[in-house]
């Protein structure tokens, strides 16, 4: 009880009690219980049934003796109690009270205080809730963040700083170079030497020909997996944990939404999607997967241009 409320608290107990009406208090229950509610136990209608002396929700008057110890401060509110029309209050656990001049007003006060005591737990059991981790649709898996209308000869490192990233896992086949092929061309050497210096670099293939993947790697200067099967994320897990850098700071370069782009979505990594490297020889045959990639992506709206 917070000290100013003393003489108003007094004047709805000694009316009330004089009118020959039950105080109700719950203080007398407990201390004829032996008992202490609280917000989280508060007293039960057993409890408040079990008859006593002491129980004013039973006996009509004030208990027999004085309930506790009253302070010095209690006894002088008792005898110069506040000039109000209050009969009625009600205890917020706070130390407060909300007091009120009729029972209707009072069973208001009380559901209220009820209301915000239950949105109160409520709030605290959602707190305690592992916040959901939101999972990604399947179609959002397929949405890569940027699609390049080029090649990776047209992701500079603008674009990559734009988007905050410090690290690039690349795809290998059709990423950097036409499958069939072995040598590394010049431009994507050129390319390399503008990136290098600002990104770290991994490769991450599904291609299962360690001596083709390491071959690139060598020629390019620059580590590698290979086999990863992406869309599994074990490798590229295993390249970014060896960059030391968030996965959100991280792009998954690839030519396909399938693999390289659910993988890296997957892990909540920055997905890239090129277009393929493709060997000007083999251009005019058919690409089922792609074509049925490029289908999917304008079904999602993206703008995945169509094998030629
Ligand atoms: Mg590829």
């Amino acid at each position: 009880m917070i000290p100013a409320e003393r003489p108003r608290i007094a004047r709805g107990i000694f009316p009330t009690a004089a009118k020959k009406i039950p105080l109700g208090a719950d203080p007398t229950v407990e201390y004829s219980l032996g008992i202490q509610q609280t917000p989280d136990k508060p007293l039960t209608l057993a409890q408040v049934k079990t008859p006593s002396a002491y129980n004013t929700y039973l006996k009509v008057g004030l208990p027999p003796t004085p309930i506790a110890s009253p302070g010095l401060a209690s006894l002088k509110a008792a005898l110069s109690p506040e000039q109000t029309d209050y009969l009625y209050f009600v205890a917020r656990y706070d130390g407060t009270h909300i007091f009120s001049r009729t029972l209707a007003e009072h069973q208001k006060a009380q559901a209220r205080i009820q209301d915000g005591r239950a949105a109160q737990q409520n709030s605290k059991k959602l707190t305690k809730c592992r916040p959901a981790m939101a999972s990604p649709s399947p179609l959002s898996l397929l949405q890569p963040r940027l699609v390049l209308e080029s090649s990776i000869l047209g992701l500079t490192s603008d674009i990559l700083q734009y988007h905050g990233l410090k690290g690039l896992v690349l795809d290998v086949d059709e990423t950097l170079i036409p499958t069939q092929a072995i040598e590394v061309s010049p431009e994507l050497l050129q390319w390399l030497g503008n990136i290098k210096s600002n990104f770290s670099l991994w490769l991450v293939s599904n291609n299962l020909s360690r001596a083709r993947i390491s071959g690139v790697a060598k020629a390019l200067d620059l580590p590698y997996l290979f086999g990863a099967r992406k869309p599994s994320r074990k490798k590229i897990i295993q390249a970014v944990t060896a960059m030391d850098l968030p996965f959100q700071q991280v792009a998954m370069v690839g030519d396909r939404l399938f693999t390289d782009v659910i993988a890296g979505n997957r892990l909540g990594m920055f997905t890239i999607l090129v277009e393929p490297m493709i060997d000007p020889s083999r251009e005019a045959q058919s690409h089922p997967i792609r074509a049925f990639e490029v289908w999917v992506s304008q079904l999602l709206g993206t703008s995945l241009k169509s094998p030629e």
